[in-house]
This record gives structure tokens, sequence and C-alpha cells, in this order.
């Protein structure tokens, strides 16, 4: 009989080493791959392979089943990631985006002032030069010409690409407030130090909603989205042990907001930002409205009102969230005497949600195989494994978090049954070919 210990698998028996463990795990398994790793590398820039590109699809999928999908009251867009520096000066990224830069007097090296507790983490000297605003926003040319009126710059965020549309969605959709707008895309930032692995990159995620209300009931939908996103990450698989909920002081708030919570995951380093969720008053759409000349407000037919909404933003990274899932979820137990490491995702976020095994390379068996891996592949992610024996395939699905293991072997091709293994509990049940499907899905809760 397989056994797990569970006393190994504890979050408190989080090992020193579970973020080198996980950084060699995703490069080893094709998770995130250091980007141009053949010349040398990118510094904090990483690319994503096979089973990441997969699982940081399901991290955004997620999101948007639960922001947009199954609410009717949020609507997408895909904005553009090169803007002009009229949004980023109405926005006030121009003017305020910026780190505190210093020089370490000694090794000259660079380091962002908030960050490093007046000492050098590369040479432990606390001489440093004054600290200057340090623009964190990529700037570029659009157009074969240069020059000012080429400028253009890479978005640092998705949110005003939803300001900016503010007016498109209301009237192409007759939102009225409370309604959101959602999006998930790529934003760049100039990180003075990008660090620990995917957590702060140059290039990264977001996945961000901006929901606009009546003035009156914002404080109200701010707690709201606090408690709806940090149940989201909960209903993902992460122990609330793991999470917290930071409300900023009113002194260390952001010029533009009347209120923001962090909410913070438990990394290797200790507790730090997973997602913000801010009450952005209505800063934004004022900005743009005066810088634009477009009125950016809404109009109550019903009341005959017209006001400037309030927007409550709910702000995340998707391959911070994807890394954080990853530490959540890496276990080491015990298995028949052997230690494994597993992966406990939820089925949702798993790269391969199935994986199909033939007991062995004879040709009736792969015919089999292969039946019953078009039968799932319309309805999961599957991976298909012919090689090395039965227990290392099952190791190394345990590895990347595959939740279910379909076993086909020479009994399937008389009873025609197989032997489905939880990746969980290693429990092996003999299921019929023909209810495969709905025992699977009754397994992940869809019927
Ligand atoms: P910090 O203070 O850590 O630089 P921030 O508070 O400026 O971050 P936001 O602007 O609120 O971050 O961004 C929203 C979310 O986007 C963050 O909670 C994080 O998940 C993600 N994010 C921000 N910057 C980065 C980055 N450089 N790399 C990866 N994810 C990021």
């Amino acid at each position: 009989m397989a056994s797990s210990d569970p006393a190994a698998t504890s979050p408190e028996a989080r090992d020193d080493d579970l973020l080198d463990k996980v950084i060699n795990l995703t490069k080893r398994r094709g998770f995130i791959f250091p980007s141009a790793e053949i010349y040398g590398g990118f510094r904090s820039a990483y690319d994503y392979g096979p089973l990441g590109v997969n699982m940081l699809r399901n991290v955004k999928q997620a999101w948007w089943r639960s922001m947009v999908q199954l609410r009717d009251d949020v609507v997408g867009i895909d904005a553009a990631i090169l803007g002009p520096p009229a949004v980023w000066e109405a926005s006030g990224h121009l003017a305020t985006f910026t780190d505190p830069l210093v020089d370490c007097r000694r090794c000259h090296e660079r380091w962002r002032e908030d960050k490093i507790d007046g000492v050098c983490p590369n040479c432990g000297s606390t001489e440093f030069t004054e600290a200057r605003a340090f623009n964190l926003m990529f700037k570029t040319q659009a157009g074969p010409v240069e020059g000012e009126g080429a400028t253009a710059y890479l978005r640092p965020e998705t949110a005003q690409g939803m300001f900016t549309n503010f007016a498109n969605v209301l009237t192409t959709t007759r939102r009225r407030p409370p309604f959101g707008i959602a999006q998930v895309g790529k934003s760049f930032r100039n990180e003075i130090t990008p660090q620990n692995f995917v957590f702060r990159t140059r290039e990264f995620e977001q996945m961000e909603m901006e929901y606009f209300v009546p003035p009156a009931e914002a404080e109200h939908w701010y707690r709201y989205w606090i408690e709806a996103r940090y149940a989201w990450y909960l209903d993902l698989g992460i122990p609330a042990s793991l999470l917290r909920r930071h409300e900023h002081a009113p002194e260390d708030l952001s010029h533009y907001s009347r209120g923001t919570t962090d909410i913070e995951f438990d990394y290797p380093w200790g507790f730090d930002e997973l997602e913000g969720i801010a009450n952005r008053g209505d800063y934004d759409l004022t900005q743009h409205s005066r810088a634009s000349g477009v009125r950016l407000e809404y109009f109550d037919q019903a009341t005959g009102e017209r006001y400037t909404p309030y927007v409550i933003e709910p702000a995340a990274g998707a391959t911070r969230a994807m890394m954080a899932f990853l530490l959540a979820a890496y276990h080491e137990d015990v298995v028949e005497g052997e230690t494994r490491s597993v992966l406990r995702l939820d089925w949702r976020l798993a790269p391969y949600q199935v994986a199909v095994l033939p007991l062995s390379k004879k040709p009736e068996l792969e015919a089999v195989s292969r039946d019953v891996l078009t039968r799932l592949q319309a309805h999961f992610m599957c991976d298909f494994d012919v090689t090395q024996s039965i227990g290392r395939r099952y190791r190394r699905q345990d590895e990347v978090g595959t939740p279910y293991c379909v076993t086909v072997d020479f009994q399937s091709l008389e009873d025609r049954a197989v032997t489905v293994r939880d990746r969980d509990t290693t429990a092996q049940t003999r299921v019929a070919i023909d209810d495969l499907l709905g025992e699977l899905r009754r397994r992940t809760g869809q019927d």
C-alpha cells in the first residue's frame, strides 16, 4: 500500500531551500527558462516552456473565469501595449512613477533605496549617494523618425487602457455603475533591482480590473473586492496560513488612493505583495477628462444625475501569482519508502490534468491508450508518456502536479477498463473506459 506522510507536507515544514528547489524544478521540467540562455541569459527575463505556458494560461483563465465569465457586471478588453506620452502625462506616471535610486559609494552597485534597509546587499557598506527619482517606464520610438513627436512608452500597468476606453465601453455595452472592465496582459517596468525569480521582473503579466462605482458605494465595493480576491487564492489551493491582508496606513497611501490593501503571500523571504486592491476615487477619470477634453462621466437617465464614478482596482500579477501557486504547492512526502516531490496544484492550474500511460510499448496497448487519450483531450489538457517504468512515470507526473494518471495495462484489452491513480492519495481505482470521462469530470467537480 502506498502511504503518504502528512506531517512532511504541512506549511511549517517548508524548508530553507524551497525557492531553489522550485526554481530548479521549473527549469528542469520545462516550466520557466532563463531568457536567451544560449547567449548567457538576459537578466530578469524569463521564457515560459511547454509546462509553464500551460500553467500560466490556467492562472489567467481561472482569473478571467472568476472576474468576467461568472459575472454579469464585468466585461473584458485587450488594449495596446504601446502608448503615447499624453496618456502617461495625464495618469501621473511621467511625473511620479519612480523609485528612489541610490548608488553604493563603495562598490557602485545601484539599489532601490526602500528595499535595502540602509545596507548595501553586495558589499555591506552603509554609504550611499543621495536618492534620486528613477522613472520605471520603458521609453521607445514609434515609427522611423526620431525625436519627441515619435516618443512612445511601453505600458507599466494595464489599468490605463480601461480608463481611456471607459467611454467606449460604456456606450458599446450600455453598462451602468457598478460595473467593471478587466484586462490581462503584459506590462513593463524598468525595475532597478529585479529579483527573486519571477517575483519582480522587468517584463511581466498583470490581471487587472477597474470597477466603476457610484462614489457613495466605493467603500462597500473596496471591502467586497478585498474579500473576493482573497477568496480566489484560497479557492485555488493556497492555504490561509500563507496569505494575509495588509491594509496600508493613511500616511503610506499613493497620492491617488483613498485606501489600499495588499494581499500578501508568505514567500520564502517572508510576507510580500501578491496583489493590491485600491480605492482610487475619481482620480483617473478626472485626470483623463481634463487632459483629453472628453467627459468621462456617467449620466444616470433615471435620476438625471451626472457623476464621475469612483474606481476600485484589484491589480494582480499573473506571473507572480503563478510563482505563489508553485511555492504553495511544492511538497515532499514519502510514498512506498521513497521520498517524492509533488506539486499539489489545483487541477485547474496544473499544466497537465491527466496523463495517459500505456504500461508497455506494445502496439495493441498503444492503440487502446490513444483511444483513451482522444476521449479525454477535448476536456482536459493531457500528457501521453510511454517511456520508463510506470513508477518512474508516476513520480514524473507528481513532480509537475498532474492530478490524475490513467494507466492502460494488458487487462485493459480484456475488460475495457483502466487504472486511475490520484496524485495526492496515490490511491488507484479501476474504471471502465466508457465511464472514464464521467469519473474524471466528477472528481474535478464539473459534474
Ligand atoms: P512594488 O511596490 O512591489 O514594486 P507595486 O505595488 O508597484 O509593486 P502594483 O503597481 O500594485 O505593484 O502592481 C500590481 C501587481 O502587479 C502586483 O501586486 C504584482 O503582482 C504585479 N507586479 C508589479 N510589478 C511587478 C514586477 N516587476 N514583476 C512581476 N509582477 C509585478
